[in-house]
């Protein structure tokens, strides 16, 4: 499991809701959480590391050594919004771009949680910041579509980099081709194993 870039087209995938928790699923959340403060982050969804379910992980402090602050959020519902408020936002799969986007300020939210409970809950700036962030991805939808005509302007290098610099690794054979990259999402999603 790695976190994959943009413009990898699991980004871009429509996560299924989570049906079932499992050992798999736990060892995937687990993972997730490793490859998040590996990358010093404080959220990321299955849709970064190729996985196809409706869950994220984040714990707001980016900190292992706060586990009480750690989450494992599936199937997650925005079911009201609240307020905006514009900051500064990044994504593990944009490594060094960060632009600001408006966000509701405050959110109440339902989602599912390894134990299998059912959660509502109000949470708002950074956290409420960090669902939005997130349940956006499991839509495929990334904090760059969210940019306003100045931040759109301004993230433009960086994002046609990142799509030139993916495009050479796929035509070395680095990164397998678009269809290829789908078909393995594809097939995890219908049931089949889990990658290591
Ligand atoms: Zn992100």
């Amino acid at each position: 499991m790695n976190i994959v870039q943009y413009p990898h087209p699991s980004l871009r995938y429509q996560a299924r809701p989570v049906t079932r928790v499992d050992d798999a699923l736990r060892s995937a959340a687990s993972r997730m959480l490793g490859l998040m403060y590996e990358a010093k982050g404080v959220g990321l969804a299955a849709t970064q590391v190729a996985l196809p379910w409706r869950m994220f992980v984040y714990n707001p402090a980016a900190d292992p050594s706060k586990p009480e602050l750690e989450r494992v959020i599936l199937n997650p519902v925005i079911l009201e919004k609240k307020g905006s408020l514009d900051e500064s936002e990044g994504c593990l799969s944009f490594p060094g771009l960060y632009q600001k986007v408006r966000r509701a300020k405050a959110v109440k939210v339902r989602y599912h949680t390894l134990e299998g409970s059912m959660e509502e809950l109000e949470v708002a700036d950074f956290v409420s910041r960090i669902f939005q962030h997130e349940t956006d991805h499991l839509s495929g939808i990334l904090f760059v579509d969210k940019l306003g005509p100045i931040g759109r302007l301004s993230a433009r290098p960086a994002l046609a980099r990142m799509e030139a610099e993916f495009r050479e690794a796929q035509s070395r054979g680095e990164i397998a081709p678009d269809a290829e990259l789908v078909r393995r999402i594809d097939e995890i999603a219908s049931g089949g194993a889990v990658s290591p």
